[in-house]
Formats: C-alpha cells, sequence, structure tokens
C-alpha cells in the first residue's frame, strides 16, 4: 500500500499541493489562489461549471500552465521535476480520432521513459495486450479507435495511461459521455485502482452520478470553494457559488441528492401544474428496487 497514514497537513503522505496558486495560460491565470492538498492514496473528485478551471489544474499538476502565483508541489517537488509518475487520460471530446491508429498501438503510446528503441520491445507489448485483456478490450486490439464505443475508447486510454504504472492517474472528465453502465464500470475499475494503491484525481460536472459517489471531492468555480465529503459540500450554498444556480439538495433514503432547478421555472408558474416541475430534474443514483447505487455501496 501507498497509503502512510494519517494524511496529516506537511507529512510525507502529500502526493499533491497546491499552495495560493494563480495559474493559466499566455494571457495570464484563469485560476486564482487555489489551494489544496491531496495525499498519497487518496481519490479526488474536482467539481464545477465548464470553464471553471478544472482542467487547468490537470494541467498544472501536469507542469503544463503557467503558474503565475504560489506554488505547485508534487511529491514535494515543482511540478515540473517529475517527482512522482503521473499519468493523464484526456477528455476524449479533445481527441483526434482521425488519427490512423489501432486501439494497441494508442495502448504502446504510454510506453514511458524505458524505451529506447523506436518500436515496443516484447515486454512492452505483452504488457499492454495484459492490461487491454484486463480492461475487457483484448479483443479490440486491431480495430482503429474511432471505430469503437465511448467506454471501449476510455478504457483505451486508461489502459494506455496504466502502461506508464502512475502512482498518479489524472482523468478529465472520464465519465462524459458513455452511458450509464459504462460509467458505473469506469467508477469501479477506478476504485479497484484506488485500492491497490493508486492516488486518482478526476474531474466531473456530473454531481449525482459520479461526484456523489466518491469519498472527496472539491468544489471549485476559478478557485476552491469548499472541499470535503459530498454530503459536506453538496449544501445549496456552496452549490450557489460554484454553479451560480438554485440547487436544492434532497435526502432520500440516505442518499444526498441534488436537484437541478431552472432558476425562474418556479415563480413563472402559478397554476397546479408547476408543483410536478417544482424539484426540477433530479438525477437518482439508486437502484430501481430503491438501494442505494452499489457503486456508493464499495466507497466509490
Ligand atoms: P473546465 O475544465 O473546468 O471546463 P478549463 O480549465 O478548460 O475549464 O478552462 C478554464 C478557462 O481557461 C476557460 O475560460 C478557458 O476558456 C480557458 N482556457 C482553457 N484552455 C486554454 C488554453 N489552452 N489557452 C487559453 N485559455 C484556455
Ligand atoms: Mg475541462
Amino acid at each position: 500500500m501507498l497509503h502512510p497514514m494519517p494524511h496529516l497537513p506537511g507529512d510525507d503522505g502529500v502526493l499533491v499541493e497546491f499552495e495560493g496558486v494563480a495559474a493559466g495560460y499566455q494571457r495570464g491565470p484563469v485560476i486564482h489562489d487555489v489551494s489544496f492538498q491531496i495525499g498519497a492514496g487518496d481519490f479526488v473528485g474536482l467539481l464545477g461549471p465548464s470553464g471553471a478551471g478544472k482542467s487547468t489544474i490537470l494541467r498544472t499538476i501536469l507542469g503544463d500552465t503557467n503558474v503565475y502565483e504560489g506554488n505547485v508541489r508534487v511529491a514535494g517537488q515543482p511540478a515540473s521535476a517529475g517527482a512522482a509518475r503521473i499519468a493523464y487520460v484526456p477528455q476524449l471530446e479533445t481527441v483526434d480520432w482521425n488519427f490512423p491508429v489501432t486501439a494497441e498501438e494508442v495502448v504502446l503510446m504510454g510506453g514511458g521513459a524505458r524505451r529506447w528503441l523506436p518500436w515496443p520491445s516484447r515486454e512492452e507489448r505483452e504488457r499492454a495486450h495484459e492490461l487491454m485483456d484486463r480492461l475487457g478490450i483484448g479483443e479490440f486490439r486491431k480495430r482503429h479507435i474511432r471505430e469503437l464505443s465511448g467506454g471501449q475508447q476510455q478504457r483505451v486510454f486508461l489502459a494506455r495511461a496504466l502502461a506508464h504504472e502512475p502512482s498518479l492517474l489524472l482523468l478529465d472528465e472520464p465519465t462524459s459521455g458513455v452511458d450509464i453502465r459504462t460509467r458505473d464500470e469506469v467508477l469501479h475499475l477506478l476504485d479497484d485502482l484506488n485500492h491497490q494503491g493508486i492516488t486518482i484525481v478526476l474531474t466531473t460536472h456530473e454531481l449525482n452520478a459520479v461526484a456523489a459517489h466518491l469519498p472527496w471531492v472539491i468544489s471549485m468555480n476559478e478557485t476552491v470553494i469548499a472541499e470535503g465529503s459530498p454530503r459536506d459540500v453538496f449544501t445549496p450554498e456552496i452549490l450557489r457559488a460554484t454553479y451560480g444556480a438554485e440547487m436544492p439538495v434532497l435526502e432520500y433514503e440516505g442518499i444526498t441528492l441534488v436537484a437541478e432547478r431552472p432558476h425562474q421555472l418556479g415563480r413563472a408558474r402559478h397554476d397546479g401544474a408547476s408543483h410536478e416541475h417544482a424539484a426540477g430534474r433530479v438525477e437518482v443514483a439508486s437502484a430501481s428496487d430503491g438501494t442505494p447505487n452499489e457503486v456508493r455501496g464499495d466507497g466509490v
């Protein structure tokens, strides 16, 4: 286990530390005064609306942005020092699907620093096959990545990330654009990897479907608004500050759910029919028989 307990601030157990960080691109910072710590072995979700700076935080951990203020340390070193083995799974939407490459070739691109030949070694190929089998995509090795489903593509990029044998796995919106079953499978898979000692940081905008299952979430919009367990972070006040919208929080059979209510729906309608819609759209993170979703039961 890579789990030195307890995770006290300043301990060696801190893997990623942001201290008053302003970071961004050529034109200036897009995140401001960001401070948080991620311990070795943690499984953390970064939450926030589109444009909040979630991807920018992942890129800053990778040492890929301009840091204008503050300190970013990874395994006690500046982010650029490469002190931790970090793997990054990009958002599927940013991938160029016309690039002529098979699933196996994508995984082998993750070969990493040990490579000294321009082609993969037998060990690298065997390891790639083993990872692909483990992730249930062994049969798609020779397929062009464009011909795979969203869930299969996500697994290809996950296999590529794992080929690095990372201690820190960063995933940008790993569950966006995949169906519910695939989403739950991806979350289970990440939970297994986390139990094997890999520290995981993912971004998501899905509150009930994803964030509610994670042990720890950081809610942000250009800066950190709150962090804690989903139960502590999912409050109307914190959600208003994060999303700029009224989002009622419901307790349903021990589960904390966030309702997404359009701003003016309740005020604009006065007939009886409006009651049906008063709570807005509620995404229920539980099985159809009313028992909590099994993902939650595993503490994902
Ligand atoms: P999120 O992932 O939460 O949607 P991003 O980190 O992608 O947010 O973006 C935060 C802000 O930074 C946005 O205003 C976005 O337009 C800007 N931004 C993102 N990538 C770049 C880039 N490569 N160059 C300049 N600005 C960028
Ligand atoms: Mg993003």
